[in-house]
């Protein structure tokens, strides 16, 4: 049975841990091929079957690592996204208009504002204002 996949193909080896590759030797019994042996190239390890030999995925070497991937443009930092207009509780939005509330003037809900308040949630979370309101 020939396999198509390139000859080295590596593996984490599961007896001495190191990032290995199979060493794959036939085995003669006098002049007629019996069988093969599949050791791990580092520790000699032999392995029973192909089955537990644990591949990587494509058998390639990694030269980058997850670390080196450049990092996706943030348009906000998380401070700014705080700080926007739209989840600021003075700003109102009607269908014509996006207005602050405290500044009386048009904004846009990206905007940001020194005098940013958070939004209370809507939901059921009690309105810290409501027992000095009564
Ligand atoms: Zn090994």
């Amino acid at each position: 049975m020939k396999r198509e996949s390139p000859d080295r193909l590596e593996f984490r080896c599961p007896a001495c841990g190191g990032d290995s590759w199979l060493l794959r030797q036939p085995v003669y019994d006098g002049f007629v091929k019996a069988g093969e042996t599949l050791h791990c190239a580092l520790c000699r390890h032999e392995f029973a079957d192909e089955a537990e030999i644990p591949f990587r995925e494509g058998s390639r070497p990694r030269v980058f690592t997850e670390a080196d991937r450049p990092r996706p443009v943030q348009v906000f930092s998380e401070d700014e996204k705080g700080r926007m207009c739209r989840y600021c509780a003075e700003y109102v939005v009607n269908p014509f208009i996006q207005r602050c509330g405290l500044h009386r003037c048009e904004v846009q809900a990206t905007d940001t504002c020194s005098h940013f308040r958070p939004k209370e949630d809507d939901g059921d979370k009690p309105d810290p204002l409501d027992g000095l309101l009564n």
